[in-house]
């Protein structure tokens, strides 16, 4: 069995995407990530800061906007339609869940498509699905490159994914389709989960529900994702899977932390690097992507 390492390969990825922001910097242009926290939630406060700190590490500009719990709806849109005029912005995250006065989707719908780089945008789930999008949901997108990073066929594989939420379960399933992999999402509704799990060559989960997965429902040398953040009682983050136990089943396995979840940020870099390539005009790409830049369009 063998313990995939998230925070190596992201690490790995992190340098390429170091190397590109670099050479998009001596051309003048600085992939800018605008990130804004509503209210005051420890965890969305934490994972806002890990995306600065991310931004600062790969030298890419970051504007943080914070609003208090009570804040409209309307303010929140005023912004968003200033950061969409914004050039020096390539990307804006609104980080989720939003106070209940706020409508999620009215605010993902009013981000335009080409800084959307959580992907959430209807129009960018729209390419997801067609498979021909600029940027891609960066959990699954994330975990399609621990499994490559790892050499892990997904071509002609069954893949169970549990969870059908639309950041994760979702796009998860439609990336994998996209790499063939012949497909089952499961979910809170699903007859004999541990009989659909135990036939999966790639089993994710994404549920949030600690040790929902254990070693019956796993086939003796499967790779097991574990989406899954949980909380314990003792304070310590652990994911759905009983990794103590699986681990011994599967062939690799991704642990909490340190599986999925540093992926995650990377990929909202690669994002931020792809959003602000894709909004260069005409003549900087012309001016950037000729001589040796070491850019691809
Ligand atoms: P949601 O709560 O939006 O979705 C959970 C899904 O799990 C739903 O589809 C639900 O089914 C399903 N579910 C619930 N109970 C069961 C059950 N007993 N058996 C089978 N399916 C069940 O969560 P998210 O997708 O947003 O996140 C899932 C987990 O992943 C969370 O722990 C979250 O913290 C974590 N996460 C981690 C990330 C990372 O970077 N590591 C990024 C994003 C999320 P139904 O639809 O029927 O209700």
């Amino acid at each position: 069995m063998s313990i995939i390492d998230g925070k190596m390969i992201a690490a790995q990825v992190k340098e390429q995407l170091r190397q590109e922001a670099d050479s998009l910097k001596e051309r003048g242009i600085t992939p800018g990530l605008a990130v804004v926290l509503v209210g005051d939630d420890p965890a969305s406060a934490i994972y806002v800061r890990n995306k600065e700190k991310a931004c600062e590490e790969l030298g890419l500009y970051a504007e943080k906007y914070t609003f208090p719990e009570d804040t409209s709806q309307e303010q929140l849109l005023e912004l968003i339609d200033e950061l969409n005029e914004n050039p020096a912005i390539h990307g804006i995250l609104v980080q989720l869940p939003l106070p209940e006065q706020i409508d999620e989707q009215a605010v993902i719908r009013a981000i335009h498509p080409e800084k959307d780089v959580d992907c959430f945008h209807p129009f960018n789930v729209g390419r997801v699905m067609i498979g021909n999008s600029t940027v891609k949901p960066c959990t699954p997108e994330g975990i399609i490159h621990l499994l490559e990073a790892c050499g892990i066929e997904i071509d002609g594989k069954e893949c169970v994914v549990v969870g059908r939420s639309n950041i994760v379960g979702k796009p998860m399933a439609m990336l994998l389709l996209h790499h063939n992999a012949t497909v089952t999402i499961c979910h809170s509704h699903t007859e004999n989960l541990a009989e659909v799990c135990r036939r999966a060559d790639i089993l994710i989960c994404a549920v949030g529900k600690a040790g929902l997965i254990t070693e019956e429902m796993v086939k003796p040398g499967a790779v097991v994702v574990d989406v899954g953040m949980n909380r314990r009682e003792d304070g310590k983050l652990c994911g759905d899977v009983d990794f103590q136990q699986v681990k011994e089943k599967a062939s690799y396995i991704t642990p909490v932390p340190g599986g999925v979840g540093p992926m995650t940020i990377v990929m909202l870099m690669k994002n931020t690097i792809e959003a602000a390539k894709a909004q260069l005009t005409q003549q900087e790409k012309k001016w950037i992507f000729s001589g040796n830049s070491g850019l691809s369009g």
